[in-house]
């Protein structure tokens, strides 16, 4: 039994939708499907707005617009992340000043965010791992005094909540990612959250390439005229059929991935009570969504030899990221503000086993039964 470490999510209707979206003869972006799925988002989390995207990169780097990031400012946001987090700044010119995270969730230590904040920081990028939600309450207060944005990386945060608010809908912005790896896709795509409605017009501007088309399609002018800068942020129709599919079995997918959670962490608990590995923290606050089930190994070397174990019985489990800071382009655009006490440490630890909406209970099981098997050996 060969176990891959991710299988995209398929629920068997995305082909009908797509065929559908051909069939409307309307393939570019924007089209019915773009708009089901920006209203389902819209009406799940209660967005002011919700613009679908290419990527959740590119949703951020929308966001890195509309808070309007030059030469010159500073944003704060983890080590412990994915390189978009950084990139959408860093493209405009901005410094990525990294702050360390909490070891028991992998989310950026709010506790140590104020003291690296300066009279150039913009914006505070915080990073839902695994779909469980940072300390907003903190961060948002700490934002507010002073005077900063809030751009939430929500990009693994989709159906997650913080206090019963839903991810991506705390700060200014919110970024959801429809990647392959994520709970629920487009093959490449995202969405941007908007909060605050004075920001959508700005924002359909940027993403039509500067142009106010999105009023024209609506009827609201006659022409449309280049406004603004802008890019190509719109996803095709036909992508977005493919994930409105999943939107629709969202809760079903959800379930699914949520019960493989529950049995690997039941199986896995009697090796954490040893003290053999650790298992993900999930705070009071937080609903997470399942969007991934990893333990601690002792070390990296540890880690490794798991690896290969599991490996050898046809089950592939991957680690990521290696901190940003200590990356090429972390060292060039960015700085680490504090001492790095668990971002590298802890990283070099965690073991992401496989989880996704097509995995079987049976397989959870065999893979649970591998990792026990290797800490008995
Ligand atoms: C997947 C991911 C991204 C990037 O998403 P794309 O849609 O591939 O651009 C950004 N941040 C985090 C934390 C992610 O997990």
């Amino acid at each position: 039994m060969r176990i891959n470490f991710n299988v995209p999510p398929f629920t068997g209707r995305e082909f009908d939708y797509m065929r559908e979206a051909v069939e409307n003869e309307k393939i570019c972006g924007d089209g019915p499907f773009t708009r089901k799925c920006s209203e389902w988002i819209e009406e799940k989390t209660g967005t002011a707005k919700c613009l679908l995207t290419t990527s959740c990169t590119h949703a951020t780097e929308l966001a890195a617009l509309l808070a309007d990031i030059g030469e010159g400012d500073e944003v704060i946001l983890p080590s412990y992340t994915f390189v978009s987090t950084a990139d959408a700044f860093v493209l405009r010119g901005a410094t990525a000043v990294f702050v360390d995270i909490r070891p028991d969730t992998m989310n950026i230590d709010e506790k140590l965010i104020e003291d690296a904040v300066t009279e150039r920081t913009r914006v505070i990028a915080p990073v839902h791992y695994a779909g469980v939600g940072c300390e907003m309450d903190t961060i948002m207060d700490i934002a507010k005094r002073h005077n900063l944005m809030v751009v939430e990386d929500a990009a693994q945060g989709i159906m997650a909540s913080y206090k019963g608010r839903p991810l991506g809908t705390i700060g200014d912005f919110g970024c959801f990612s429809f990647h392959e790896t994520k709970n629920f896709s487009m093959g490449e795509g995202g969405a941007l959250l908007i909060r605050d409605a004075a920001y959508i017009e700005k924002a359909e501007i940027y993403r039509e390439k500067g142009t106010d088309r999105s009023k024209y399609y609506r009827g609201q002018v006659d022409k449309y005229r280049w406004q603004e800068y802008g890019s190509s942020y719109l996803p095709s129709d036909m992508n977005a059929a493919y994930l409105y599919a999943q939107l629709e079995l969202a809760d079903e997918i959800t379930g699914a991935r949520m019960d493989r959670w529950n049995e690997y962490w039941e199986m896995l608990t009697p090796l954490a009570q040893e003290g053999r590995i650790e298992l993900p923290h999930i705070p009071q606050e937080c609903t997470h969504n399942a969007h991934m089930f990893y333990i601690k190994t002792k070390d990296m070397e540890e880690r490794s030899r798991l690896i290969d174990f599991l490996k050898k019985k046809e089950i592939l489990s991957v680690f990521h990221y290696v901190p940003l800071h200590s990356a090429p382009a972390g060292l060039k655009y960015g700085r680490f503000h504090g001492e790095d006490r668990y971002t590298t440490k802890e990283s070099e630890r965690l073991l992401r086993l496989p989880l996704f909406y097509k995995l079987t209970a049976e397989q959870t099981e065999y893979i649970a039964d591998q990792v026990k098997a290797f800490y008995r050996q």
